[in-house]
């Protein structure tokens, strides 16, 4: 039953901005294993939600729990070492370097990092660079970037950029990712890829994605279930196709 456990639980979130309820008393769960698509019109918080999730922003009430653990308003590198990530939380490519040079850089807590070790330990040092460096070959592969493995990421093109990304998350321990609008402005055969990275990811790998989408063909694909936000708060769950039907649902965005 692992896979029916929650991973994330959110219960009376709310973020004032002002006099401006942005999240307002929302409470949901996000399942250990699940995709789960938060979608929702413009200006329904889906944004103000990440971030709070993430530790971008303090709440102004309600609690956000991670595996059970009390996660409110832990700061955004607490919440990485934790093993929750955030697409664009993670620094942008580096454009002088290449793809593979791109993902070796991601992992912390090397112990060449250390100067007594890397001075008393050079061996141990080299024999962990060497791992990282197979580890990021194995992510570049996975994501059949193989190609552009010695690339520089400044000439990759968007939707390339996006796939690099999503394998930082690869190089470190992540357990529940948080994909903002990562399909936007990406080509169609790339998001293609992008989808079956992300499936990949989620069914070998074991890994759990909150993301946020407007591409609907996309979140069919790939999300189940789907969360719609209006006002703050949790309007609907349920699977894509039940969403683009549920009348509330429909209100909501010619609402606007
Ligand atoms: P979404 O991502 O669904 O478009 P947001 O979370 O960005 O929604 O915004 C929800 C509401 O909160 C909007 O009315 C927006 O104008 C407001 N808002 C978001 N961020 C801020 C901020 N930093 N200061 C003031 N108002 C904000």
């Amino acid at each position: 039953m692992e896979r029916e456990q929650n991973i994330l639980q959110i219960k009376n979130l709310s973020k004032y901005f002002g006099g401006l309820a942005a999240v307002s008393d929302c409470s949901l769960k996000i399942k250990k294993g699940s995709i789960t698509g938060i979608i929702g019109p413009n200006g329904s918080g889906k944004t103000t939600l990440f971030n709070l999730i993430a530790g971008n922003l303090k709440s102004s009430q309600g609690r956000v729990s991670f595996n059970n653990e009390d996660v409110t308003d832990v700061p955004s590198y607490e919440l990485f070492s934790k093993g929750i990530l955030r697409t664009f939380q993670i620094a942008h490519e580096f454009t002088n370097l290449s793809v593979l040079e791109n993902l070796m850089m991601v992992p912390a807590n090397q112990s060449g990092e250390n100067l007594i070790t890397a001075l008393l330990k050079p061996s141990l040092v080299r024999t962990e660079e060497l791992a990282i460096k197979q580890k990021a070959q194995d992510v570049v592969n996975f994501l059949n970037l193989t190609h552009l493995s010695n690339e520089l990421a400044g000439n990759l093109s968007g939707g390339q950029k996006k796939l690099l990304e999503l394998g930082r998350t690869m190089m470190v321990d992540a357990k529940l990712v948080l994909l903002d609008e990562v399909g936007a402005g990406v080509n169609r055969t790339l998001l293609k890829d992008l989808g079956t990275a992300i499936l990949k990811l989620n069914k070998e790998e074991g890994y759990t994605f909150c993301m946020i989408e407007h591409d609907m063909e996309f979140i069919s694909r790939l999300c189940d279930p789907v969360i719609v936000m209006a006002e703050g708060s949790v309007l609907f769950e349920g699977t894509a196709e039940d969403a683009k039907k549920d009348e509330k649902v429909i209100e909501s965005y010619l609402g606007r």
